[in-house]
């Protein structure tokens, strides 16, 4: 998957947030160790296994997403496992790359990204019985007469807006496409649905909450274009929707295509 930098960044964050944890829990561990084994002499030992445990199911899984991300290696725990560190591991690198400086707006891109790449490492686990196409309203152009948030059909396929190429893209292959308002509207829409995998298409914010709000369903994320700012007139790389929806959907099988 595309964006490599974003993926390094949100797994260097990761593990800098990591190894601070863990020398804070040593410093910790250090300064009342002996007052706890004053107390108990086993109260050292329960102390240690709590701390190694710790350790090795978050590091392992830190360990392992690094592996699946960068590598694109399926070496993943099932995905609802994965979403859980990935919900827990957000708000973390959010905060911790805020306090570093970097803008939240580029932190949410980077855990699209990553959580993008450990989806691609699990495609084959995933099911495109049910693919739903998220759009946002921002993507059509600004003084279009055309009402599409309830059908993307109603798109006279003008071309002033890339909406007519994603029409087409539903129309070749007879995938469900929605266009939502806002976040209520968009949950509204894949509780209606019920897909099996959502590829979403917004800004960087709205993908990374729709990520979370959407568990246990899978989404892939494509960031919009703003060519114009924010919320208006933003397009899309048509071709990468095209390519996704082509890898996603499932193979017609050998026994169906020769008959
Ligand atoms: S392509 Fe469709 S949605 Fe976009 S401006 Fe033309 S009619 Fe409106």
């Amino acid at each position: 998957m595309k964006n490599t930098a974003g993926k390094g960044l949100f797994i260097g964050l990761s593990w800098a947030a990591f190894i601070i944890v863990l020398a804070i829990s040593l410093l910790t561990i250090y300064l009342v160790y002996p007052r706890i084994a004053s107390i108990h002499r086993v109260l050292p030992i329960v102390l240690w296994a709590i701390f190694g445990l710790g350790v090795v199911v978050v590091g392992g899984g830190l360990l392992l997403i690094t592996i699946a991300s960068l590598t694109g290696l399926d070496v993943l725990y099932p995905h609802n496992g994965k979403s859980i560190t990935m919900r827990v591991l957000f708000p973390v690198v959010v905060g911790f790359g805020g306090f570093l400086g970097w803008e939240k707006i580029r932190l949410m891109d980077a855990f699209v990204a990553t959580n993008n790449a450990l989806l691609w490492a699990q495609r084959k686990r995933l099911s495109g019985k049910r693919i739903l196409v998220l759009l946002p309203h921002c993507l059509q152009f600004h003084d279009c007469q055309w009402r599409i948030t309830h059908d993307i059909e109603n798109c006279r396929r003008c071309g002033k807006c890339v909406i007519a190429d994603i029409a087409e893209l539903g129309d070749r292959f007879g995938t469900a496409i929605r266009v939502a308002t806002g976040g209520t509207l968009a949950r509204k829409v894949v509780g209606d649905y019920r897909p099996t995998l959502i590829l979403a298409v917004a800004c960087g914010r709205d993908l990374s909450s729709g990520v979370i709000d959407s568990h246990p369903i899978p989404v892939f994320g494509i960031p919009n274009e703003r060519p114009h700012g924010p919320c208006f007139d933003t397009t899309v790389d048509v071709r990468r929707l095209a390519e996704l929806l082509e890898m996603l959907l499932p193979k017609p099988s050998a026994d169906a295509e020769s008959k």
